[in-house]
């Protein structure tokens, strides 16, 4: 796993105050994609256990509500991303928010594993068309916010509250 930057303190990505990590590597290639550096697997800093370690410990703030995933592609990221989820939940109970350009229902074994340790999915891939600057935390209207826990609970999808 690759990633291009850590934002110690984001405002923009999901609830509150949070601790950001922007992976690389996608391969959805949506148009107008809001950052296609960030599609090329290559890109950016190899991630290791040294800035895992660190990047969990940013979460030991009071200040900070939890943690928000995004790309690239969170879900292509395999047995590393699993790793860095669950050891997030093992050390605190802060949230985490994830953005994929999958469809929730669409996931397979591993993407389903790691997304148990999510709060929160921004699902499904960028389309241009449908693009509402006046929607939070998601570009086109076609991306839902799905509360994970009670989609999970209830065997249906239930979007996160609407601010
Ligand atoms: S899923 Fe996200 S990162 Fe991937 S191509 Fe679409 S907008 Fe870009």
């Amino acid at each position: 796993m690759r990633y291009a930057q850590i934002r110690k303190q984001d405002i923009s990505n999901g609830e509150g105050i949070r601790v950001s990590l922007f992976v690389t590597g996608c391969n959805l290639k949506c148009a107008g994609c809001f950052n296609e550096k960030y599609q090329d697997f290559n890109y950016g800093i190899k991630w290791d256990y040294k800035i895992e370690e660190e990047f969990i410990k940013l979460g030991d703030n009071n200040f900070i509500d939890g943690f928000s995933i995004l790309g690239g592609e969170p879900l292509l990221q395999g047995k590393e991303m699993l790793d860095l989820v669950r050891k997030i939940k093992i050390k605190n109970d802060k949230t985490i928010w994830m953005w994929t350009g999958y469809k929730f229902e669409k996931l397979n074994s591993i993407q389903r594993q790691i997304i148990k340790y999510v709060d929160v999915l921004v699902d499904g891939p960028y389309i241009e068309t449908l693009k509402d600057s006046n929607l939070m935390f998601r570009g086109s209207s076609n991306q839902r916010i799905i509360d994970i826990k009670k989609t999970l609970k209830n065997k249906k999808v239930i979007d996160w509250r609407v601010l």
